[in-house]
């Protein structure tokens, strides 16, 4: 079994999330890497210096500097030819990409997998993760995206794959990069972090979320996430957004504070390796889900957590 690992990168740094894709698809067999970009030997270098990585392909052209899914999907079906497998971890990136290399191959996408029990067979959560589907398609190419947060990442050291230059394929000029607005913060990436402390709707405004949850945060040198009550209600920006619809995240430490446990917020979070919970509902879902609980008003636990934390 081959697969070939679609890289995320901005041009400079390879996404963490590219090495848990790895080592999933090392789980299969031999993996190779993908990157495309302009003027991107650097990141091309740091993918073929992490384990399991038998070659980096190196696709370089201007019209790959953004890397527009209508660009990097003709290219991979370009380099399809000799794997078994297509894959990239499962974030907006590869989930704009490899439908569009799916479907330009004719063959069939398994989205989103938790688990490999074979080589043609795989598990991934359906209904807001109340539901684990074992999916078999015997025979033929897959495009396969990754769960990040399912498997660990692959060392970035200890690999010495060979680069390969391929030739770039034609601009296909269907869509244009305009510009991209990234929100600037000196906190974890969400869905990277191995702390996250994530506000629900009991937090009551914006400036009690903040009041509240930043000390909290910062003393934990923690990522904020938020239900998505919470920032339909403007508490909270849209990208903190935790669950189903949100992001997907699996840290040590999750602390939800005035969040209910709606199944759709529990789809996000439950492969968290532990959860504190904070509501003064004692029948709140997420207590199910919790291994410490704090009944209680969170305008009154918050502010003692956070000083207690301070002392430690
Ligand atoms: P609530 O359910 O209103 O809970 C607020 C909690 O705060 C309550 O438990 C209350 O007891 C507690 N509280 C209030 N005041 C205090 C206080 N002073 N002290 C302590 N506790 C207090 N939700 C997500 O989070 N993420 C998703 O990705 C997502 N996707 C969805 C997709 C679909 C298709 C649908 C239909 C829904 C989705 N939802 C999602 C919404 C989800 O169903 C819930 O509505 C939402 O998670 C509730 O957010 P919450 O827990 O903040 O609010």
């Amino acid at each position: 079994m081959t697969t070939l690992v679609l890289a995320e990168h901005d041009g400079q740094t390879l996404q963490a999330a590219t090495r848990n894709a790895i080592s999933a698809a090392a789980r299969l067999g031999a993996v190779d890497v993908l990157v495309a970009g302009d003027n991107v030997r650097g990141v091309a270098q740091a993918a073929a210096n992490i384990a399991h990585v038998r070659t980096v392909l190196l696709a370089q052209a201007p019209h790959y500097a953004h890397q527009l899914a209508e660009e990097i999907a003709p290219l991979l079906v370009s380099l399809a030819e000799p794997y078994d497998h297509l894959a990239a971890a499962a974030g907006s990136f590869g989930k704009n990409i490899m439908p569009r290399a799916a479907a330009l191959l004719n063959c069939p996408q398994i989205s989103d997998l938790t688990e490999i029990i074979a080589a043609d067979t795989f598990v991934r959560p359906i209904y807001a993760g109340n539901v684990l589907a074992t999916v078999r398609n015997p025979g033929g190419k897959l495009v396969l995206t990754f769960r990040a947060s399912a498997f660990d990442a692959a060392a970035d050291t200890g690999g010495s794959a060979d680069i390969r230059e391929v030739p770039a394929t034609a601009a296909q000029n269907l869509s244009r990069f305009v510009r991209r607005d990234l929100t600037e913060s000196e906190r974890p990436e969400l869905t990277q972090a191995k702390v996250v402390v994530s506000g629900g709707r009991g937090l009551g405004s914006a400036e009690q979320f903040d009041a509240l949850m930043t000390p909290l945060a910062d003393t934990l040198g923690a990522a904020i996430g938020a239900s998505r009550a919470a920032v339909d209600a403007g508490y909270a920006p849209n990208d903190y957004q935790v669950g189903q619809t949100g992001k997907i995240v699996a840290p040590e430490l999750y602390i939800a504070v005035g969040v209910s446990g709606a199944i759709q917020h529990l789809a996000g979070m439950q492969g968290s390796k532990t959860v504190v919970a904070i509501n003064k509902d004692p029948d709140a879902p997420i207590f199910a889900v919790a291994d410490y609980g704090l009944v209680g008003d969170l305008f009154e636990l918050v502010p003692q957590l956070t000083d207690a934390l301070k002392q430690v």
